[in-house]
């Protein structure tokens, strides 16, 4: 399988629940490689141009809402088959559903506040890590 980039958000739920390292660990134990990484706090606007996808949803608005509660850590991944392999890292969307030893088995509250996002695809990861990191930043971060 080829190397790939996928994205990741420790949204605000872990952070507050002091997990970045725990969730960070499970990653890398997963073979998954962390290119950048940084803290930020999701404006409104943000929040809701990043999940536009869900807006029809009944639970667009409180997702929002929590998004930008508190500071979210966001990570640029690589690895062999990154996308899929952060999925299943990362578990179910509710954690009832999850298994065990997943980042949301162990570390979310419920299928809103769930630790973690990853993208679902390439080609979702491609324009997640643009939302978020330029190119000239994501290159300066390159190892030599
Ligand atoms: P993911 O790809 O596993 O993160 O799941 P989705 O793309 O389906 O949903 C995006 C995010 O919306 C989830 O990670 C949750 O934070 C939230 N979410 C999804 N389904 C529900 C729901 O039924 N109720 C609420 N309150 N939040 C949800």
């Amino acid at each position: 399988m080829a190397i790939e980039r996928t994205f990741s958000i420790i949204k605000p739920d872990a952070v507050a629940n002091n997990v970045i390292g725990g969730v960070t660990a499970k990653l890398e134990a997963a073979g998954l490689r962390v290119l950048a990484s940084k803290m930020v706090r999701l404006t409104e606007t943000q929040a809701k141009a990043f999940y536009a996808v869900h807006k029809e949803r009944p639970f667009y608005g409180d997702l929002v809402k929590f998004m930008t509660e508190g500071p979210v850590v966001v990570q640029v991944l690589e690895g062999e088959g990154a996308v899929a392999k952060n999925r299943q890292v990362m578990g179910a969307t509710n954690p009832e559903k999850a298994d065990a030893g997943t980042i949301r088995k162990e570390f979310a509250t419920n299928i809103e506040r769930n630790a973690v996002h990853g993208s679902d695809a390439p080609e979702t990861a491609k324009e997640e890590i643009a939302f978020f990191f330029s190119t000239a930043e994501l290159a300066s971060l390159a190892r030599s």
